[in-house]
């Protein structure tokens, strides 16, 4: 079978998240300064706990540090290969005020490898006996919530579109940044809890909320992420111009029908999500990768990692540059035309905002357009309830406790937070699943 993915590339992409050696770990973790009040912790927004789980690998007791992070956070294998540290618990670490902070994410990876090869009793099944919630979408934010409830004895089925559980990790990041054993794993943990997953049940009906509660299930947390991407109406009704959400997705599973040898690809963002859709695309074997930004260099929302990962795979940035036209052959796109733009006001990265620099017009020959511009929640959010209150182009409205307007009803994740993080999605969960189980002890209390 032909295979389309450039294995070399592919290693080279990998070399770099090789994990730290029993040897690395220890000598990791004896940097840290075992902090009374551990600011590491309070940097993980899923309460992780790596100031528990360092110190437990420190003093050698590695099977307990395995236990703290999946005991504390489900998703902590898949975070510890997606987790934004330098943002987060690494931030936070005291060390930095010396040296560089300690490589949390490296030790969590370590001990879950620990954990999962040396097999770590599996969670405890739930007894079930506090009732029925319903949870739609199987994510980060979904698995987070589903497994705090599980513990707290609840009787949790997850609803998911999809045939397999993971949301955004398992279909859209590439597995050269994510392996999928790491889902696996994490998966099989919330399953050893007894959560039932319902696979290939969209919930999309009219009024779709108060047909669950009137199945039996006490409480609803909506989880369903971000699904629809947005597009340029330039690209409108041209077949090789397609949205990241479908490109990344046919990368991972289908990458034996994708072959970019020779071809030129231009991705149009400039964030996270623009950089994995142009590395895939050098991945796939693309002759020139274009990534094409309103944002000047300085001011693209990727992290500096990634656009350095970026710049090592040759991809050519157009940074702080408008596409104005496209050259088409019939419904296939051959070539764009560009400028360079300016803002209008400072500090506004908005479409609205930018003018054209004159006589800075260029052209570029490319065989597929990738739009990596945004997301937003998919059309069913609105026919789940008529009044369930949401804004801007569909985030639910939820207050401190994730509760939205509609009682016994929550939600987290994306859909809450417009775009986040994994570990922020498991967090929100954690948090939501606290309230629905304070709401029904107090709904108890007053009968
Ligand atoms: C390309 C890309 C790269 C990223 N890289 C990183 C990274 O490196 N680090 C990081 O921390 N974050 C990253 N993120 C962000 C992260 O993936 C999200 O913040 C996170 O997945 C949000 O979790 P969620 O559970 O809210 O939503 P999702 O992950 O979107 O999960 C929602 C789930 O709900 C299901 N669903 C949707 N509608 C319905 C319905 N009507 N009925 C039933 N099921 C439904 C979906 O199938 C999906 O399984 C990245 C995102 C993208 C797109
Ligand atoms: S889950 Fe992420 S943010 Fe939290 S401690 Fe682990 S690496 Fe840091």
């Amino acid at each position: 079978m032909k295979k389309a993915i450039d294995t070399e590339k592919i290693k080279q992409f990998q070399s770099m998240r090789e994990p730290l050696t029993l040897q690395a770990a220890i000598r990791e973790s004896n940097r840290c300064l075992l902090c009374f009040d551990a600011p590491c912790s309070a940097g993980c927004p899923a309460g992780t706990d790596p100031g528990k789980f360092i110190r437990q690998i420190k003093f050698y007791n590695y099977k307990g540090a395995a236990r703290t992070i999946r005991n504390h956070n489900i998703l902590g294998s898949v975070c510890a290969f997606l987790c934004p540290v330098e943002k987060l618990c690494e931030r936070a670490c005291s060390v930095k005020a010396l040296e560089d902070p300690i490589n949390i994410s490296g030790l969590q990876r370590f001990a879950t490898e620990y954990g999962k090869h040396f097999q770590i009793e599996p969670l405890r099944k739930s007894e079930k006996n506090q009732g029925k919630i319903a949870i739609i979408g199987c994510g980060p934010a979904g698995v987070g919530c589903a497994a705090e409830l599980a513990k707290m004895n609840y009787d949790v089925t997850i609803f998911e579109r999809e045939d397999m559980a993971g949301g955004v990790p398992k279909w859209n990041i590439p597995e050269f940044r994510l392996p999928a054993e790491a889902i696996a794993y994490d998966v099989e943990n919330l399953l050893s809890l007894g959560v039932d997953i319902r696979f290939n049940a969209t919930i999309e009906n009219n009024e779709a909320i108060s047909m669950l509660l009137a199945e039996g299930y006490m409480a609803v947390f909506i989880s369903t992420g971000l699904s629809v991407a947005l597009k340029i109406d330039l690209f409108d009704n041209y077949i090789n111009a397609l949205d990241y959400i479908s490109f990344l997705r046919s990368v991972k599973f289908d990458h034996n029908n994708i072959d970019l040898k020779n071809k030129n690809v231009a991705v149009i963002g400039g964030g996270s999500v623009a950089v994995d859709s142009a590395v895939s695309a050098k991945a796939c074997g693309a002759n020139k990768v274009y990534l094409i930004s309103l944002e000047h260099l300085d001011e693209l929302p990727a992290d500096k990692g990634e656009i350095e990962l970026a710049r090592e795979m040759n991809i050519t940035f157009k940074a702080g540059c408008q596409i104005t036209d496209v050259n088409a052959n019939e419904k296939i796109i051959t070539g764009l035309k560009g400028m360079e733009v300016e803002w209008i006001k400072p500090e506004n990265f908005s479409p609205s905002n930018v003018r054209k620099v004159e006589g800075t017009t260029f052209a570029l020959n490319v065989d597929l357009v990738v739009q990596a511009i945004g997301t937003k929640p998919g059309y069913e959010i609105s026919r789940f309830h008529k009044s369930l209150q949401t804004r801007g182009k569909g985030i639910i409205e939820v207050n401190d406790l994730f509760e939205t307007n509609l009682e016994g009803v929550f939600a987290g994740g994306d859909v809450v937070n417009a775009g986040s993080t994994v570990v922020q999605a498991v967090g929100e969960g954690k948090k939501a699943a606290l309230s629905i189980d304070n709401y029904l002890k107090n709904r108890e209390n007053k009968a």
